[in-house]
This record gives C-alpha cells, sequence and structure tokens, in this order.
C-alpha cells in the first residue's frame, strides 16, 4: 500500500530548503532595497557608484557586501575607517528576510509568490522613504500605478483567478481593482480636503495604488486598518509625548503595512467578518 508518511521527510527536507533559499534572497533583496531608500530620494543613480562606505568613501568588498551576516561579522562598523553603520540597514535586511521566507510558506511556488513579493518590495522601499523624508515619490507611485493597472488587466484577459491577490469571486479582476483604487483615492482625499496638512497627496496616491492592487472589497478592510493603526500609533506617541500635534506622524508606513497584511489574510478577515 502507497504509504504518504514515507514521503514526508523528503518534502520537507524540500521545503526547508526552498525556505532557506528564500530567506537568503529576501537578505540580498533587502539590501538592495536599502541602496533604493538611500539613493533615490536624493537624485543619485541607484547602479553606481558601487555600494561604499559614508565616511571614508571606499568602495566595500565582495565580503562586505553580504547582507546580515557582514554587518554581524564588522559589529556594524566600516573595517576601515570605524564609522557606524546605521542599524537600519541590519533590519531592512533581516526583516526582508524572515518576509520572504514566510511569502513562500504562505503561497508556495506560484505567480502569486512573485506578484506579492514584488508589491512587498515596493512597499518597504515607500515606508523607508517616507519615514526618513515625508514623501512618497512619485518616481515609484506612478510606475507603479500603470504596473498594477496592467497587471489587473492581464488577469481579466487571461482569466487567472487572483484568489491569493483578492479572494473576491469577480471574474473582471480590472473592474475590482477600479473600484478598489477609487475607494482608496476618495477616502483618503476626504480626510486631505476637511483638515488642511492632515494627508498628503502622497498618501493619497498610496492609497490609489493600493486599491488597485488589493480591489474591492479588500481596500476597504486595507484602510480600515491603515487607518487604525495610525490612530493608534499617533495616540500613543502623543501620550507618551514623543510628538507633539504639530510634528507630522507619516502615515506611508501605515498604509504599507496595512496593504501587505491585506495581501496575506485580508480575504480571510472578510471572510470571517461577512460569513457567505
Ligand atoms: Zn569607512
Amino acid at each position: 500500500m502507497f504509504c504518504r508518511s514515507s514521503l514526508l521527510p523528503l518534502v520537507d527536507k524540500n521545503q526547508d530548503m526552498w525556505l532557506a533559499l528564500f530567506f537568503l534572497l529576501g537578505a540580498a533583496v533587502g539590501s538592495f532595497i536599502n541602496v533604493i531608500a538611500d539613493r533615490l530620494p536624493a537624485g543619485k543613480s541607484i547602479i553606481s557608484p558601487p555600494s561604499h562606505c559614508t565616511g571614508c568613501q571606499r568602495e566595500l568588498s565582495t565580503k562586505d557586501l553580504i547582507p546580515i551576516f557582514s554587518y554581524l561579522w564588522l559589529k556594524g562598523r566600516c573595517r576601515h575607517c570605524g564609522v557606524t553603520i546605521p542599524r537600519r540597514l541590519l533590519w531592512v535586511e533581516l526583516g526582508t528576510a524572515i518576509l520572504f521566507a514566510f511569502l513562500y510558506w504562505h503561497y508556495g511556488p506560484s505567480w502569486e509568490l512573485a506578484l506579492v513579493a514584488l508589491y512587498c518590495c515596493l512597499f518597504i522601499v515607500l515606508s523607508l522613504i517616507d519615514l526618513k523624508h515625508n514623501i512618497l515619490p512619485n518616481k515609484i507611485v506612478y510606475p507603479a500605478v500603470i504596473f498594477a493597472i496592467v497587471i489587473a488587466a492581464l488577469g481579466s484577459i487571461f482569466g487567472f483567478e487572483p484568489r491569493a491577490i483578492a479572494g473576491t469571486g469577480f471574474r473582471l479582476w480590472i473592474v475590482d481593482a477600479a473600484i478598489g483604487g477609487g475607494i482608496g483615492f476618495v477616502l483618503l482625499l476626504l480626510p486631505a480636503l476637511l483638515y488642511r496638512g492632515g494627508m498628503g497627496w502622497g498618501d493619497i496616491k498610496l492609497a490609489t495604488l493600493i486599491g488597485l492592487v488589493t480591489g474591492f472589497p479588500l481596500v476597504l478592510i486595507a484602510m480600515f486598518l491603515a487607518i487604525v493603526s495610525g490612530g493608534l500609533i499617533a495616540a500613543i506617541l502623543l501620550l507618551l509625548k514623543l510628538k507633539s500635534r504639530k510634528d507630522a506622524i507619516p502615515f506611508g508606513p501605515f498604509l504599507s503595512l496595512a496593504a501587505m497584511a491585506t495581501l496575506f489574510w485580508g480575504s480571510n478577515l472578510l471572510n470571517w467578518l461577512i460569513p457567505s
């Protein structure tokens, strides 16, 4: 008789190998995300010059370019001049590595895995830039909007089921995406019009992008999560007097985190809220 259990160790071993590979891939991608987040707002080229120390300008050797590990064995300092390497670089590499392993575990080998990984990278870059510079660059948001529309159109034409992306059951994903984008736009445009200085154009554009990516009705979950988490953290920061009412707390990271959570678990949350 065919015994399934005898096959399982083999399957598990493969799974572990793929998880490890995606962890390493994520670490490398995280390292590239750091480069983009540092250079793009300054209008510098992402490709040249090669990575160098901001202290002594010396080019980094291959050994010092290995994500996560090079930070650890250099103990966070440049080997030549001893200048401190920002700890953010390590956290982003480690975070992206864990995220990529999680994505593989969550989606398995599929086109959703590639697409969601790409969107996640986009959201991480935007969050990092917004945290540091309080802007969400059009240079990233506009191409991403076009990409999301193209993907939605392709999904409609070729009929691949965007189950993992939007478990809505609609056949025409482009309609879903268009309604989603519209809702994201309007939901953030209203507070921007009502309270001056509350919401920037960057946030409105990002919400539109998130609506296009998640589609209707998942966009409602994404916006709900972003507004609740953003409001909660803002209230805590004000209560602890870490920020004053005049400080602008960037909303981009909350929108981004909410969008990622919605891509992973939005359908489950929706089914739980509105049992079909
Ligand atoms: Zn140096």
